[in-house]
């Protein structure tokens, strides 16, 4: 498998020189080369990581603010700190770094964008925020949600999990 060539933001295959993108070349039908996937306890590893670095500042403006305030404002650097870090030029959070994986766009290879990074982090706040109203069926529902987008991994050869699908992004070794 010889290598993708790169200009001006675009992909062109190695074998026609037709603009590619994805895994195989529309022109040809030439296999493209791309990032090797993270596989699933390198993604489980960032996303600890990173869960134990907001812990404690999460912890603090939950405990300092009144509960709504509170919450609002926990949302708020925990999305900035996803949205910011991943739609970078690197697309590593701090875990990400420490477990050697980035996010990258599907369709590009290259950076993520803002709406991406956007997309991504909210799937997981929208299913989260079903624990918010307490209720014992509403919260086991956003676990099975959870568990099932965790997992989704293991299930496709993209190693996407249900966020990365709806976002068009991909998890790569660095
Ligand atoms: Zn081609």
């Amino acid at each position: 498998m010889s290598r993708i060539t790169r200009e001006n933001g675009r992909m062109y295959c190695p074998t026609c020189g037709a603009i590619a993108s994805g895994t195989h070349c529309g022109a040809c039908g030439a296999v493209l080369e791309r990032a090797p996937r993270s596989g699933w306890w390198r993604r489980v590893a960032a996303t600890v990581v990173d869960n134990l670095l907001l812990l404690i500042p999460t912890t603090a403006l939950l405990a300092l603010l009144p509960s709504a305030l509170g919450t609002l404002a926990a949302l708020a650097l925990q999305g900035a700190y996803q949205i910011v870090l991943l739609a970078g030029p690197r697309g590593q959070t701090v875990g990400n770094r420490l477990a050697g994986t980035r996010v990258r766009s599907i369709s590009t290879d290259g950076p993520i964008t803002v709406r991406q990074a956007s997309w991504r982090w909210g799937i997981v706040v929208a299913y989260s925020a079903l624990t918010l109203p307490n209720r014992p069926l509403l919260t086991a529902l956003a676990g099975g949600i959870g568990l099932f987008d965790v997992l989704f991994p293991l299930a496709n050869a993209e190693r996407q999990t249900i966020h990365d699908r709806i976002a068009a992004t991909v998890v790569v070794r660095v």
